[in-house]
């Protein structure tokens, strides 16, 4: 019997501690709030968005999207992300990745103080993760753990796979969870497009976290018998029940992996929602931080 690592309580559980936090911050104070700067509503990231807007109004935290307007290169980014990192009613940012050129993330981002980049994945916030003194975690690295720990999955000591190295997601997840408590301390492998062979690679893996977005990748004949999969990986495919619709699926094939991996999160419903839920209590984390001077780094 497989079990099904289900996102949403890991999720609840996260803005309980939110609202509290936001309830805490009185009717005399402005209440923290998040900027979401993308590229308008024709790219992928308009189903985050959507999302976020409607966790961050839910938690009574206070939401508005830039974009940027057609023709904006760098510069107006960086002019952008300048101009919020200094406002003061502004308590986090995230920005939309990944970015196609002429835009160069890593740099637009790191105009933003750590404290503001509540999704942590800005030059300074990786280095402060690697240098074990994070002011933020990649929302999605952070997600990941949470419903791993939150399912009591084996991770102390113990072979764990990262399947994904890309700097947003696969490393900072495999930095996390190889780092000391708050890490994990798990004995991390990380695994890639030139790593070789899959099922070589993840034979006595305990846990295997998924980062690729390649549908169908974990399956009977690379997942080892008994292991735990967390599934990070989101794909859009042709949804055969609903002709001319498209479907989200994850890397893993839920289908080959029953009555076979020890447990399985599912997509959707596994990491994404808690992945909003750790943005929402970084930005609180953040209002936190900027406005009463508490726990900074
Ligand atoms: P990415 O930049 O494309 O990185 C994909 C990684 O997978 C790369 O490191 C690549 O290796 C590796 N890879 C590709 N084919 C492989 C194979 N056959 N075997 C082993 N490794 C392979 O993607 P990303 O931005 O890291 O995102 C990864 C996935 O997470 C995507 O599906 C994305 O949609 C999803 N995601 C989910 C959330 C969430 O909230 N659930 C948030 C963010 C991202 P190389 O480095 O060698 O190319």
């Amino acid at each position: 019997m497989t079990a099904i690592l289900d996102g949403r309580p890991v999720a609840e559980a996260i803005d309980r501690a939110t609202r509290a936090s936001v309830a805490a911050v009185g009717s005399g104070a402005a209440p923290p709030s998040l900027v979401s700067v993308h590229r308008g509503l024709d790219s992928p990231f308009r189903f985050y968005l959507r999302r976020q807007a409607k966790a961050a109004t839910a938690l009574g935290i206070a939401f508005r999207d830039v974009t940027l307007e057609a023709g904006d290169g760098q510069s107006q980014l960086v002019v952008t992300l300048r101009s919020l990192d200094r406002d003061p009613n502004v308590h986090g940012v995230l920005v939309e990745h990944p970015l196609p050129a002429p835009f160069d993330f890593f740099r637009a981002v790191d105009e933003l103080r750590p404290e503001k980049d509540v999704d942590g994945v800005s030059p300074r916030s990786l280095g402060r993760l690697v240098g074990q003194h994070p002011v933020h975690v990649p929302a999605v690295a952070q997600a990941a753990l949470a419903i791993a720990r939150h399912y009591r999955l084996p991770l102390d000591g113990q072979a764990t796979a990262v399947v994904g190295r890309s700097t947003t997601v696969g490393l900072p997840l495999a930095v996390l969870l190889a780092s000391p408590p708050p890490g994990a301390n798990a004995a991390v492998t990380v695994l890639h497009s030139k790593s070789g062979d899959l099922a070589t690679r993840l034979a006595g893996a305990r846990t295997i976290f998924s980062c690729v977005g390649r549908p169908g990748l974990l399956n009977r004949a690379s997942v080892p018998e008994g292991a735990h999969v967390v599934d990070v990986g989101v794909s859009s495919i042709p949804d055969p029940d609903r002709p001319g619709t498209q479907k989200a699926v994850g890397d893993a094939d839920v289908r080959s992996l029953d009555g076979w991996a020890a447990s399985v999160s599912p997509v959707p419903g596994g990491v994404g929602p808690v992945t909003v839920a750790e943005l929402m209590a970084a930005t609180v984390r953040s209002w936190r931080i900027l406005v009463r001077g508490e726990g900074g780094p």
